[in-house]
């Protein structure tokens, strides 16, 4: 039997997917997974009960579509948020990667480019190939920081037509000063350029760390992404969102499919809405183990990124696969993102950051 990939070349794909790899986080059964960010304490009980109730409730009506404009969805989300925003300015899919994907449908394409900075989230340049978008980066500093300078001239020598900013990044959990934002958004002045801030981890941020939210007044091209797959652990349930100027939900109106959030994933997020407080009441304590992870990385004498989010990238590893595969032998499941001499974890629950760091400074030895 041929292989599948022998069977794909097989068929008339577009030459432009030809030899791209998926989306590719290992899905492996270990007792504790610190690998994809996700919010590991779950979702407290009361929540759950009312979330249950909500998706009884719409499962009666489940012989109809949904509210294609997912109405409630977007005024709960709106008051979430804050920031004097209103309904007409907030759009939602099925996750952020999916919000993300019709931005690229709307506002790029062939002829069109997206721009990212790298090391950075890794389905921007699948996104982009996707839908026919060409990617291209440009550098960040060396500490993975970016200058409102840098960003600019970047944003302007590129003449991109979409920018991704990602606050704070993934894999390195640095966040952008929001100067940075501001410069690029000026800087894509001419080219008329849509600058998306992904702000996926935007709950996890340090005390000081300001939101892309503040500068959407007077800019219709600044899109800030967030998900309810981080803070509110929700992952399994598919939900992310948008804000920006309502016209910018008018235009990915015309690429959604019709009816694209169900009624069981509305219910789900406007329960969880309902009970914001309680389910982002975890959020703190998984900040002090993000915290914790940091200040223990770098007495192991490693160096971990300044982290705003619920993760922690570091480097200093020798053979970072001797150590992913030591842990995983542990029990414990994190991320090789492919940068040399570095790691990533997700900050878990005390019990699994200590069980992630016992396992790591017995693999690293008495020299750590
Ligand atoms: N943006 C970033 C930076 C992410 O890390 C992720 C998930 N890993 C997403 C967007 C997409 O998340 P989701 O589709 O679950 O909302």
């Amino acid at each position: 039997m041929p292989s599948s990939a022998e069977s794909l070349a097989n068929l008339p794909l577009r030459e432009d997917l030809v030899g791209l790899a998926p989306y590719g986080a290992p899905q492996l059964d270990v007792p504790i997974l610190l690998n994809v960010n996700e919010n590991t304490h779950g979702v407290p009980e009361d929540v759950h009960a009312a979330i249950v109730q909500a998706v009884e409730d719409a499962s009666r009506g489940l012989h109809r579509y949904p509210d294609r404009e997912f109405t409630e969805l977007r005024k709960n989300l709106a008051a979430y948020l804050g920031h004097g925003l209103t309904a007409d300015q907030l759009w939602a899919g099925n996750g952020s990667n999916e919000v993300l994907q019709q931005i690229l449908q709307a506002f790029g394409g062939p002829g069109r480019t997206a721009l990212g900075f790298p090391p950075t989230y890794s389905m921007y340049p699948l996104l982009s190939s996707g839908t026919g978008t060409r990617y291209i980066t440009a550098e960040r500093e060396g500490d993975y920081a970016m200058t409102p300078e840098g960003t600019a001239r970047a944003v302007r020598d590129s003449g991109a037509n979409i920018v991704f900013l990602c606050s704070p990044n993934n894999p390195t959990g640095t966040a952008l000063d929001l100067e940075v934002i501001e410069a690029a958004y000026a800087a894509g002045e001419d080219a008329r350029a849509i600058i998306i801030v992904d702000e996926a981890y935007g709950e996890f941020t340090q005390e000081g760390t300001a939101s892309a939210l503040s500068l959407l007044p007077g800019r219709p091209r600044l899109l800030v992404s967030r998900t309810m797959s981080k803070a509110f652990a929700l992952a399994g349930a598919r939900i992310g969102y948008l804000a920006a100027a309502p016209e910018v939900a008018d235009a990915l109106r015309l690429v959604r499919l019709p009816y694209h959030l169900s009624a069981i994933t509305q219910a789900t997020a406007n329960a969880a809405l309902t009970h914001a407080a309680t389910l982002l009441s975890n959020v703190e304590a998984i900040k002090v183990q993000r915290d914790r992870i940091v200040r223990e990385l770098g007495q192991l004498g490693l160096t971990p990124a300044p982290s705003d989010a619920n993760f922690v990238f570091f480097s200093g590893l020798e053979d970072p696969r001797l150590v992913w595969e030591g842990l995983l032998e542990a029990g414990v499941l994190i991320r090789d993102v492919g940068i040399p001499g570095s790691l990533r974890v997700t900050a878990g629950t005390e019990q699994e950051t200590t069980a992630f760091l016992t396992a790591l400074r017995r693999i690293l030895g008495p020299a750590g």
